[in-house]
């Protein structure tokens, strides 16, 4: 989860450490730090906070030199304090590490190091590495053979990045497993190591990704790559086409803001050259596996967390609905860890916006291992999860997503599963040509009536307002809707901190329904679908019980406007449609409710972009 990024050449280090984690400041962190190797010493700077808290600490006591490494944290083992900050330093001063990840192991680790006489100076995991590189590097008598022996005792996913300092001129990136990216982006006379591409954009856009197990060896003038092993890697360099301009706020006050008001955009972005309206088809050339394979499978597995497992929850409705294919959704943490059955007519879809997520990796791997293909709805480009997925990537190409809560992500990952149902309902042989082309004029349809929902916010403002000292909400849906529910109860605990429960409205009764008095504000999901009249009747059972009601609706109805308290419409679509469109309501409540509520809403406490650990 942490941000890392290393630079070695001719320029001010430091400067390009801390602009380059700046551009990282979005995966949330807690802590942050640098080492500079200068003059055979290691100079390090560390501190508790943002970021804006190590550049004031530099500005003090500045560094000089022209290879640095440094890192964002974001605690796993040992407390948020300076001493627990990275970069690590080993006893001997030799080395220092920075690690996005875990050392499952660390604990036997220390005990066999405390035993050698290794005295600790944090709690951390990560200190665990550099104590063991120093030793390793020692024995062996050389700092790469070191690092890959000290890389082979470690368990867990791990990215690290360490310097020695009787090696100047060299830095070392190591990938293990799945703790996030390391990219090597190579400039002229100059070289970069980072866990994420806009690190290092602004100076190259020729990029490498470690695998699994390689390591590079970084220097000014050249970068080559090793398996864990010792053998030689060729790897090619790729180039990375995105705009930095795209991630900057532009007028915005927050990045979520300016996100949800993308959505248009986004979705246009996700549909473009996939539906051929006149032919009423839906081309997924990305998709490696052929017609046949496709029709041919029998089953889903969805494997995702967070906001992705939303979307995947509608995408099961999708594609069982119109494809009539079994789908089975789990959460990535769970999924690994149950024994899924699995044969060779399965098909795993991941579901992640940074394709870096450790648990939806981890459930790909279960997939790949028992020989099922995997494909993925993902956001950011040549992440591993499309380097996982072999039988193929829907990118979302909804841009750069900054804000920590996922908005226009989850919005074209519903998308994107739809594209799929619709190819799939086709080789299922489920679905005729009138009837989808009416599908592709939805979609297609379906930008224009976002931005008609995001154009007046006036009453998002004015139920952030009111619900300003509201410390429970309850959320409502049915069927398709039910894991927009989900979503908006999701959205609004991440950034307001108001706690809030999604619910299918049928199981109010069972349970929550206990919960409702005059305090409890209840939004329910109200389309005008097949089970609008079950949901008018929750209204009902709502407003019996005094609880305060928000409906999100479709526009012209004239039913509820007599039970709820508040009636957001939203433009008519398809059924199948309407998570995307009722979603957008419910992410500028949370939205408006943080803004009124004054809390941190791009980097919400304890949250981070990219869910890199167990
Ligand atoms: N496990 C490490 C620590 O707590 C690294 C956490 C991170 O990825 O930032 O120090």
């Amino acid at each position: 989860m942490c941000g890392i990024v290393g630079y070695i050449g001719p320029r001010e280090a430091t400067e390009v450490v801390v602009d380059g984690l700046q551009r990282l400041e979005y995966r949330g962190y807690d802590s942050s730090g640098i080492a500079v190797l200068c003059d055979g010493e290691f100079d390090i700077r560390r501190s508790v906070g943002k970021l804006q808290k190590l550049r004031e600490r530099l500005n003090g006591e500045p560094t000089y030199g022209h290879q640095a490494i440094g890192h964002t944290r974001w605690a796993t083992h040992g407390g948020v304090t300076e001493a627990n900050a990275h970069p690590h330093r080993s006893t001997s001063g030799d080395i220092v590490v920075i690690q996005n990840g875990i050392v499952e192991n660390y604990l036997a680790l220390k005990a066999e190091l405390t035993a050698a006489g290794v005295h600790w100076h944090s709690q951390t995991d990560t200190e665990v590495i550099a104590q063991l590189l120093d030793r390793e590097a020692k024995a062996s008598g050389d700092f790469v053979i070191g690092f890959r022996r000290a890389l082979l005792r470690l368990k867990g996913g791990n990215a690290i990045v360490a310097m020695h300092r009787r090696q100047p001129g060299l830095i070392v990136a190591a990938r293990l497993g799945n703790a996030g990216a390391v990219v090597v982006g190579l400039g002229d006379g100059e070289n970069f190591v980072a866990s994420d591409i806009p690190a290092v954009l602004d100076h190259t856009q020729r990029m490498v990704f470690l695998e699994d197990h390689e390591v590079a060896l970084v220097r000014a003038d050249s970068v080559s790559y090793q398996q864990i092993d010792g053998t030689a890697l060729d790897k090619q360099a790729q180039t990375v086409a995105y705009d930095p301009v795209a991630a900057a706020k532009g007028g915005y006050k927050h990045f979520m803001q300016k996100e949800i008001f993308e959505q248009p955009r986004s979705i246009t972005d996700t549909l473009h050259d996939r539906i051929n309206l006149e032919q009423a088809t839906v081309q997924l050339d990305s998709l490696r596996l052929s017609d046949e394979q496709l029709t041919r499978i029998d089953k889903i597995m969805v494997v995702a967390c967070g906001t992705a497992w939303h979307a995947g929850l509608v995408a099961k409705f999708l594609i069982e609905g119109l494809a009539r294919v079994r789908v089975e959704v789990d959460y990535g943490s769970e999924f690994r860890y149950r024994q899924p059955i699995l044969d060779d007519r399965s098909l795993l879809l991941a579901i992640t916006q940074s394709g870096e997520t450790a648990d939806t990796l981890a459930g790909m791997q279960v997939a790949r291992e028992q020989g099922v293909p995997c494909i993925s709805l993902v956001n950011a480009i040549g992440s591993q999860a499309a380097r996982l997925s072999d039988g193929g990537v829907i990118y979302l190409n909804a841009g750069p997503e900054i804000s920590v809560a996922s908005t226009k992500a989850f919005t074209t990952m519903v998308v994107g599963a739809y594209l799929l149902a619709l190819k799939l309902a086709t080789l299922h042989g489920r679905m005729d040509k009138v009837t989808m082309r009416e599908h592709l004029q939805a979609l297609l349809e379906l930008p224009g009536k976002v931005g008609e929902i995001v154009k007046n916010t006036t009453v998002y403002e004015e139920l952030a307002e009111r619900y300003r000292h509201t410390n429970d909400m309850l959320f409502l849906g049915r069927g398709i809707n039910y894991p927009t529910a989900l979503e908006g109860a999701l959205k609004l605990k991440e950034i307001s901190y108001i706690h809030a429960e999604g619910y299918p409205a049928g199981e109010m009764k069972h349970g929550p329904i206990a919960l409702i008095d005059e305090e409890m504000p209840v939004v329910c999901l109200c389309p005008h679908d097949d089970v609008y009249d079950k949901m008018v009747s929750n209204v009902q059972q709502v407003k019996t019980r005094g609880g305060e009601v928000i409906v999100i609706t479709t526009e012209g109805d004239t039913q509820l406007r007599e039970m709820a308290r508040t009636v957001i419409e939203v433009p008519a679509t398809l059924p199948w449609l309407t998570p995307i469109l009722n979603t957008i309501p419910l992410q500028l409540l949370s939205y408006y409710c943080a803004l009124r509520r004054g809390t941190d809403v791009d980097q919400p406490r304890n949250l981070a972009k990219s869910v890199t650990v167990e």
